[in-house]
């Protein structure tokens, strides 16, 4: 048997005709940038997500950076992130021209510690961004409480989290502004780049779309330093399909999650069992081990894929390495040697998942 990390094309295979008929459809109606197709998903997904506005994008990362220039986030401000994430939500703060304040994980969940937040405050701090790493909600009361108290914006970097909740409501309006990339490889995933933001607040929305659209509003009279970030109608199409069917890929993903926290018990590795296991879903699966580099070989040997997220914080990254000379993690450290993601997915079905917990079970025997 051969078990892949993800399986995006088998994802394609169970709705390929609803999904050639939409695309169809864009290519047939002659308006290939913003339009129609582009509006639907935003209502579509800003209902999903319970906010009130959604605004399409080209990816995650720009959502996170046109969220913080929206809030006027630049030169001499500072923005709290956490030591341990993608380098995507460091980048953002960085393209700003603001400059990124590490903050150090929880051990149990590696979601920034929010006992650590406050010491990392200062004059210059403008906003926090928590991510919600792996597929589980950051702890969202604690962050907004703080936020509340020394004025900071908050902006949830939301890239593995569609469909997650916090408190009985869907991830997407909680902070000021929510960030979402649909990247193939996330829960809501495109056939290429794509990304919205969602919040409640009507001006940000208005102004983000601004800034994703060259600075304007009105064609060619420009307001603002804009980019050029928009969600592509062909994509917005494959996202509306994909979005009728997230709930249900969520609900085989936390399946897959229980059957490996039941099938890997009692052995020396550490698993994710203190996730919020209500509301996560699992964008990723993650074990913590000593002997991670053996048992990834291990299991590469047996046809099963794992992957690492991430091998080297955004600190030690060559992008980041002068500005952090003499800064340190240890527990980010300490997490991203031990970190090893097992094989999650919709498609990942009941005999792959116990053909990957019988090659953990046997390389520990
Ligand atoms: C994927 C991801 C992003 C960036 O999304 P892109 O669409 O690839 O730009 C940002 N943050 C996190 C945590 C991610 O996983």
């Amino acid at each position: 048997m051969k078990v892949p990390f993800l399986d995006l094309k088998s994802t394609y295979s169970e709705i390929h005709q609803e999904l050639d008929q939409e695309i169809s459809k864009v290519i047939n109606s002659g308006r290939y940038i913003g339009g129609e197709i582009v509006e639907k998903f935003e209502e579509n997904f800003s209902n999903f997500v319970e906010s009130s506005y959604c605004v399409g994008l080209a990816n995650g990362l720009d959502a996170i950076e046109i969220s913080l220039k929206a809030l006027g986030i630049s030169k001499n401000d500072e923005v709290i992130v956490p030591c341990h994430t993608f380098i995507a939500t460091w980048l953002a703060v960085s393209n700003c021209g603001a400059t990124p304040v590490p903050v150090r994980p929880n051990k149990d969940n590696c979601l920034i510690d929010v006992n650590e937040i406050e010491k990392a405050i200062t004059k210059n701090t403008r906003a926090i961004i928590p991510v919600h790493l792996y597929g589980q909600p950051a702890n969202l009361e604690e962050i907004l409480k703080i936020a509340d108290n020394y004025n900071l914006f908050v902006i949830e970097d939301a890239a593995q989290a569609h469909g997650a909740m916090y408190q009985s409501k869907k991830i997407g309006s909680h902070g000021d502004i929510v960030a979402w990339s649909f990247y193939p490889g996330k829960n809501l995933g495109a056939f290429g780049d794509a990304g919205a933001i969602t919040t409640n607040n009507l001006d940000l929305a208005n102004k983000i779309k601004i800034l994703g659209n060259y600075g304007s509003k009105e064609k060619y009279v420009h307001n603002y330093i804009g980019s050029n970030s928009r969600l592509d109608p062909v994509q917005a199409a494959v996202l509306n399909v994909k979005l009728k069917y997230l709930d249900e890929w969520n609900a085989r993903r936390v399946k897959k999650a229980k059957r490996y926290l039941e099938g890997l018990q009692n052995l020396s590795l550490n698993l994710p069992s203190k996730f919020d296991l209500k509301n996560s879903v699992w964008h990723i699966f993650p074990i913590r081990l000593n002997r991670r580099d053996e048992l990834s070989k291990f299991l590469k040997d047996e046809n099963i894929e794992t992957l690492v997220h991430y091998p080297l914080p955004p600190y030690l990254q060559d992008a980041y390495k002068n500005d952090f000379r003499g800064f340190n993690c240890p527990i980010t450290e300490k997490i991203t040697s031990q970190l090893l993601s097992l094989p999650i997915g919709p498609h990942l079905d009941d005999e792959e998942a116990d053909f990957v917990i019988e090659k953990i079970r046997r390389f520990f025997s």
